[in-house]
């Protein structure tokens, strides 16, 4: 807990979801009910989604956890750590202390990020960590680090996309994912001679307000990324002055893109050379933005996909520019924050490479340590949950829900199942918590302090309108105690060399950010002049900002890009098939995306009534051509199958789909779980998952 400290009955805080992160006041009432009302904050000016508006039923929410769990019956604190701190121990003497290994979330805040990534390596001293973040955006900070030599979702304030003549909008379903961003498209379609671009499979409610909609065959963004750089070089579009000031690596780009020419793009995506001329033409006609997001990303070639994008964002001289350039629209609520401060397998807090000697020196200063001791890159997300049960004997969860979220998921549930030790942190019984040994009953977002970076590398606090209620502790309690009884006299961390006794492992969020401020000092993503002062007084303070007497920085590139030689970079990428392309037995293309009333798992949104009478359960979506085809009529039970497993859901007609592709969402479980059928072909350099391509068969399930 927090402490005896008193809380205001308001506060000015941000919503708990996505990365938008709207600004919200919190009020409790004399009864201690708390209360939801937008407050106008840069981002979503005064607007919230119906998620937002209800993030507050959960607080005192019948389903809540409010003791810790081992097997399912109540324990006590002292028990459940007796418990889990035992088994760590066995686990780490039998098997080793990569054995034991941590999975995080990119909702947690930045505190916890931090500590988490410390706790693995110091304190564990595992070097199997990652977390979600993995499934989300990690194809586009892997292209953006290539191109840019840094990822920041946004290099430019939000409000840029509203002043852009012309807006391509790549997978992204803005309008269902965060409503309020709308706004700003609804502004931009209302400049003088504006175009706004969407390329999405499916006529999502964001595609259908756009100038012009693009309906590639999934898996094909690439391809027609290709192809509209070939109409730029084709028709003396392109920026060359730009070119050869700011960047490299054009030559090979445009003989690679030279063989994209319209016809074979029309085949292969399927868009009609008319449109992609047209889209083109308006790109290289103003001031321009391109935004990426998991439609493009969810690949097994998603840094691929993105960096053809911004290769095209290069050539037409974007980056950097007045209301230009490129960005990706991070999704979970802290993103961008929580792939910076070391909970990726591969990295150090701000965002240093695990394997840079300078970084393990600096970092191991901070902690404490001795460089040596700390471990080095662990597995990627799908790959640590494919090998549990195997080398991987325990796994501590925090804030997230794999079970419904990852990939494959019928084989990561039984890998959930082999494990010696599974240990979930949460506040309710998600399907992870389920299968846990030991669940410890973590706090909410109103009842601790923290700071979240949203979708634009704007640091912004969170604040605590109450104390976590009796009985729950806070996730840096959690692993501060833990850390402290692994520390120097247990057997498991004294085989390993025990943790020193400077390390320390503070639970107050306060205290852990003055701690990261110094960790982060020198890196990209650079905290040391960030200050919880200066956050509140400054709507934010946007990294890096490496020193209290500088201000943050909202605009990157204007001057330089980050490699060393000021240089952007461009990639020449080809063209492949998705790694698994419909066939005589799985005919359909599968692809999956979220909806307005529910966020990720939907382990909170499910539990909230006014969301669940909205969006309560899943559904299939099939064009009605395909619908007939397969004599399944509207509202209709379906079982939709691939290679992995099969989920059954109601029939969705809609014309707004490609007659070859169905959709489902991904917040639902058990039957209704469509990650049952997602495919685990990962992108070779982010560890990207490839959610949104896979091949299934559609059948009528007969009534009864
Ligand atoms: Fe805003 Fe996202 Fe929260 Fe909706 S879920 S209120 S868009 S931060």
């Amino acid at each position: 807990s927090s402490g005896s400290r008193e809380h205001s009955s308001a506060v000015a805080t941000h919503c708990p979801y996505c990365a938008l992160q709207c600004g919200m006041t919190l009020r409790a009432d004399a009864s201690g009910k708390v209360e939801v009302a937008p407050r106008d904050f840069p981002t979503n000016r005064g607007g919230l989604c119906q998620k937002g508006w209800t993030a507050a039923e959960l607080l005192d929410h019948p389903d809540r956890l409010r003791t810790p769990l081992i097997h399912g019956e109540p324990a006590t604190w002292a028990e459940a750590y007796d418990f889990i701190v035992g088994k760590i121990r066995d686990v780490q003497r039998d098997h080793g202390r990569d054995a034991v290994a941590v999975f995080g979330g990119g909702g947690l805040t930045n505190e916890k990020a931090y500590a988490l990534g410390k706790f693995a390596r110091i304190a564990l001293r595992t070097k199997n960590i990652d977390y979600n973040g993995r499934f989300c955006m990690s194809s586009a900070a892997a292209a953006g680090m290539r191109a840019f030599g840094i990822d920041r979702g946004l290099p430019f304030p939000l409000a840029d996309v509203g002043k852009a003549k012309t807006l391509l909008l790549v997978g992204a379903n803005v309008a269902e994912t965060m409503p309020p961003f709308a706004r700003y498209l609804t502004e931009q379609r209302e400049l003088p001679g504006a175009t706004q671009i969407v390329i999405d499979p499916r006529a999502t409610p964001t595609a259908r307000n756009a100038t012009l909609h693009l309906q590639p065959t999934p898996g094909t963004d690439l391809a027609l990324a290709n192809g509209l750089l070939h109409i730029a070089v084709a028709e003396g579009l392109i920026d060359s002055e730009y070119l050869d000031d700011r960047t490299t690596g054009f030559d090979d780009v445009r003989k690679l893109v030279a063989e994209y020419w319209p016809a074979r793009v029309e085949r292969l995506t399927g868009v009609p050379i008319a449109d992609l001329e047209q889209a083109a033409r308006a790109l290289s006609d103003g001031p321009a933005i391109i935004l990426t997001a998991r439609g493009a990303e969810q690949h097994a070639k998603g840094v691929d996909t993105v960096s053809a994008f911004i290769n095209l964002a290069l050539a037409l001289g974007l980056p950097g520019r007045p209301g230009s350039g490129y960005g990706c629209l991070t999704g979970q609520g802290n993103g961008q924050g929580g792939r910076e401060h070391g909970q990726k397998a591969d990295q150090l807090p701000g965002y240093r490479k695990i394997d840079d000697p300078a970084a393990r020196e600096h970092v191991a200063a901070v902690w404490g340590v001795d460089p040596a001791d700390l471990p080095g890159p662990g597995r990627s997300a799908y790959e640590l949950l494919d090998s549990l049960g195997e080398d991987v004997k325990a796994l501590l969860v925090f804030g997230s829900n794999p079970v419904v979220s990852a990939p494959n998921a019928v084989h990561v549930e039984k890998r959930l199942r082999n494990l010696d030790l599974l240990v979930v942190c949460d506040f309710v019984r998600s399907e992870t918590a389920q299968l846990a040994d030991v669940v410890l009953p973590t706090a909410q977002w109103a009842e601790e302090d923290g700071t979240m970076t949203n979708l634009e590398g704007r640091v912004l606090r969170r604040k605590a309108l109450r104390e976590p209620p009796p009985g729950t502790g806070t996730d840096l309690a959690v692993l501060a105690e833990l850390a402290h009884r692994l520390g120097p006299g247990t057997d498991a961390v004294r085989a390993n060399g025990g943790l020193p006794t400077s390390a320390r492992f503070d639970s107050d969020p306060r205290a852990v950010f003055e701690e990261l401020r110094r960790a982060s000092a020198g890196g990209l993503a650079d905290y040391a002049g960030v200050t919880w002062e200066r956050v509140d007084a400054e709507d934010g303070v946007f990294w890096p900002c490496p020193s209290v007497d500088r201000a943050g920085t909202p605009r990157l590139f204007e001057e330089r890009f980050a490699h060393p030689d000021g240089r952007a970079r461009l990639i020449a990428v080809d063209h492949r098939p998705a790694v698994e392309e419909p066939d005589a037995e799985y005919p359909l293309y599968l692809t999956t995306g979220r909806l307005l009333a529910q966020y990720q798992s939907g382990a909170q949104t499910r539990r909230i009534e006014p969301l669940a009478r909205v969006a309560g359960s899943a559904f299939v979506e099939l064009h009605p051509d395909l619908a007939a085809r397969l004599d399944i009529s509207q509202d209709q039970l379906v079982r939709v199958t691939s290679r992995r497993g099969e989920m059954t859901a109601p029939a969705r007609l809609t014309e707004s789909i490609r007659p070859d592709t169905v959709f489902a969402p991904f917040h639902f479980a058990g039957r209704q779980r469509v990650n049952s059928l997602t495919s685990p072909a990962l992108d070779p350099i982010s560890r990207m998952p490839e959610f949104k391509v896979c091949a299934v068969k559609v059948e009528p399930v007969p009534a009864r």
